[in-house]
């Protein structure tokens, strides 16, 4: 048998969710033959979801791009590396050389937090462009909560985790984690530690317009109406202040503005609130009472809860729910995870932080993260005047189908003098784009995911290493991201990326020597990168990370310390043990203290005052999951697109019959901004006055290269979206959208 015969296995983090499964892929020679779960890997345990499965239809799919494209004359054609970073170079220059860097935008979506070289390599682009103009997929779904942790912790990125498998009470709102396989809570195989929580006698409560897959599994369900979570949740805070159940318990002395927090849940009783949210006053009190009593409890909140207009009081209110009954920073309760990679808390205290320190041109909105709501893009673009958006950068990213006002922002693209996109497919939005640069397949690189192992609910590291060779004359991402930053900064698309590769750990490493707090502190720079020497790109930066972690080797001063070269001997992760609490250390604010009632939040609050009485609309569009689906991107997997038409609109059956819809027929939905035709499929599992699309479809650009997608191509929901936002974070209002709803005139 030769070698490209020979029958292998290789272990591989899944690239897909935030879940990050281990994989265990059988192959012949590089033949993919199966994929099924690592049951060995110490996060995931053997658990893998059919998107896991597919990770090889990914891989070998024909309609991924293998070599960049540049459009001619309206048409895409196959070229040379060479002449895709000539053109890019061609393009770009003129429009930064015109003297305003913010004529050029940056958008990069969901998909750079699930490779090395967009989680590690997309700063430099950034630096590069010194534009104003940077928007992410951070403000279509996240943005909330890393307002809520910066106000309160003093950073953005300090996210605090349900500490699933020790609790003893989970209230989960406006999230589906069986479905979703868990978001800013990476946990594997969250059906098995939702069901241990039973078995060791806790409860599960969720919060949801719909009746979902997680809802099912859950000791209770209570439906509430899309948006009104802060209502929910401020009749409970309400509860715990009247009936003295408040309880800091360790967290005594490291909080301060509890008093400001009393005067606001004294204003929103459960009578006051339970008409505007829909749950009865008797279930409020009763779970403020329970949540309070229990020995560990933990309140999460994801999607649901941050895509509103009241998303950052939402996020800041379920911290506040898990600090004043005690759960926060306690086993069970909520904890900040302290992955592989991570360096000491270095608090209590900081510098804090702060939003807003630039403003939208357009629309006059706060940066937050450095960033802009990708709802804005639009109008940025379409608006003349100095700094307007005339070139755009899309990195991993379909906004035309992910963001709002879909229709509105695939004209504007439309209009730009030049955009460039690094993609595996030419896309709805990679279709306005004069050159597409394709990154590798996923098996044909290295894998950790560092980000997300932030949010994880065990502490790990884990590297994967690439299971395929390099594809002969194609670039690596990274080398392709570092190309991009040659380009714009003016040093030539010829340069070797390698070279600014060097420069970047060199740099790194002669900082950290001279940086007290640092485990190299004192050491020769030379020494350290001779050691690291052996790598380049991700994997080398991977190894430095690693090392002078707080679990680092710290080149050679804690021998049996992680290294890159200890992980590729664990293929199947390193497993840290369960969280620990980090407070006050973890704190950095000014204060040195939890900010409990930070003055914008306070203010909002009086924002959402205002809408207590307003008269709760007819009927409001909120999205919804498919496990076989993860946002746009997956659509062209033929095994995850077999069965029925998932993108179809519920309805609860009252709905139905007043609207005069029936099962199977189409329906349309219409609001300010389009309307679009879906199949309508009745379902008890609505709330009524409640419909819902899934997100992501609306795969039907003529100009695409998404075959399978397009056969399937249901509807963009974004269509609806007027692009709406929550003024402290920017995130898209996507959920509780009003919309109208008739029969499809002339469609059966
Ligand atoms: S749950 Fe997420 S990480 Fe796990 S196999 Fe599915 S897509 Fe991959």
């Amino acid at each position: 048998m030769t070698l490209s015969q020979e029958i292998r296995t290789a272990f591989r983090t899944c690239p897909f969710c935030e879940a990050t499964c281990g994989l265990e892929i059988t192959l012949k020679g590089n033949e993919i033959l199966h994929i099924n779960g690592d049951k060995e890997d110490v996060l995931s345990g053997g658990y893998c979801c059919p998107k896991g499965m597919a990770l090889g239809e990914l891989q070998n799919d024909s309609d991924r791009l293998r070599h960049p494209l540049i459009k001619r004359n309206g048409a895409f054609e196959e070229v040379s590396w060479e002449a895709a970073y000539a053109e890019v170079e061609k393009g770009l220059l003129p429009i930064i050389k015109r003297g305003n860097r913010d004529a050029v935008a940056l958008f990069y979506g969901n998909p750079c937090a699930h490779t090395l070289a967009g989680q590690l390599y997309l700063q430099h682009i950034i630096r590069a462009l010194k534009t104003r103009n940077l928007y992410s997929a951070s403000t279509t779904d996240q943005m909330p909560r890393h307002v809520a942790s910066g106000l309160m912790f003093g950073s953005p990125a300090l996210i605090s985790i349900p500490d699933l498998d020790r609790t003893q009470y989970l209230l989960i709102l406006g999230a589906n984690p069986l479905v979703s396989g868990g978001s800013m809570c990476t946990a594997p195989g969250f059906p098995k530690r939702l069901a241990a929580i039973r078995n060791r006698g806790g409860k599960i409560v969720v919060i949801d317009p719909a009746k979902t897959r997680t809802a099912k599994a859950a000791d209770e369900h209570h439906p509430i109406r899309p948006g009104t979570d802060a209502f929910f949740l401020l009749g409970m805070m309400h509860v715990l202040f009247a009936e003295e159940l408040v309880s800091l318990k360790h967290l005594s002395g490291h909080v301060q503005g509890i008093e400001e927090v009393r005067g606001i849940a004294a204003q929103f009783s459960p009578e006051q609130v339970s008409g505007a949210c829909g749950i009865e006053t008797a279930v409020i009190r009763r779970l403020a009472r329970e949540f309070s009593a229990a020995p560990a409890a933990a309140a999460y909140g994801r999607i649901g809860t941050n895509t509103v207009c009241f998303g950052s009081l939402n996020a800041w209110l379920i911290e506040l729910l898990n600090i004043l009954t005690g759960n926060f920073g306690k086993a069970g309760g909520s904890l900040f995870p302290q992955p592989g990679h991570s360096v000491p808390f270095q608090g209590p205290g900081g510098k804090g932080w702060q939003t807003g320190r630039r403003r939208s041109r357009v629309k006059g909105y706060p940066e937050v993260m450095g960033e802009f709501p990708v709802a804005t893009l639009t109008d940025e673009i379409e608006t003349p005047g100095e700094g307007q958006i005339r070139a755009l950068l899309t990195i991993a990213g379909n906004p035309v189908v992910s963001s709002p006002n879909a229709n509105r922002l695939d004209k504007a693209l439309a209009s730009l003098d030049f955009m460039v996109s690094v993609d595996f497919y030419l896309n709805e939005t990679t279709c306005h784009a004069d050159v597409i640069l394709p990154p590798p397949g996923p098996l044909n690189t290295g894998h950790s995911d560092i980000m997300l192992y932030n949010n994880a609910v065990r502490n790990v590291a884990h590297y994967s290493p690439p299971v395929l060779p390099p594809q002969p004359g194609h670039p690596d991402k990274w080398e392709i991201m570092l190309s991009l930053s040659l380009i714009i900064s003016g040093q030539g698309a010829a340069t070797d990326p390698a070279i600014l590769d060097d420069f970047i750990i060199a740099q790194l490493v002669s900082s950290a020597v001279k940086k007290e707090s640092s485990t190299v502190a004192g050491r020769e720079a030379s020494e350290l990168l001779s050691i690291l020497g052996k790598r380049k790109g991700p994997e080398r930066m991977l190894d430095w990370m690693f090392r002078t972690g707080q679990y680092g080797d710290g080149f050679g001063k804690n021998p049996g310390g992680i290294s890159l070269d200890r992980l590729e001997n664990h293929p199947h992760g390193l497993d840290l043990g369960p969280l620990t609490p980090a407070i006050p250390e973890a704190i950095s604010t000014p204060s040195g203290k939890i900010e409990l009632a930070p003055l914008q939040l306070l203010a909002d609050v009086q924002r959402l005052k205002t809408t207590l009485r307003i008269k709760q609309p007819d009927l409001v569009l909120i999205g919804r999951r498919n496990i076989r689906s993860c946002n746009s991107w997956l659509h062209n997997l033929p095994s995850l697109l077999k069965g029925d038409n998932r993108c179809t609109l519920l309805v609860h059956p009252q709905d139905a019959a007043r609207l005069g819809l029936a099962q199977g027929a189409y329906a349309r939905i219409s609001t300010g901004t389009g309307f679009v035709e879906v199949p309508v499929e009745i379902s008890e599992d609505m709330l009524p006055g409640v419909v819902s699309l899934p997100h992501g479809w609306g795969h039907n650009a003529p100009e695409s290269r998404m075959a399978v997608a397009k056969i399937n191509a249901g509807v963009n929901s974004n269509i609806l979206t007027p692009g709406d936002v929550d003024p402290l974070s920017g995130n898209a209002v996507l959920n509780g959208i009003t919309v109208k709803i008739v029969p499809a005139p002339g469609r059966e």
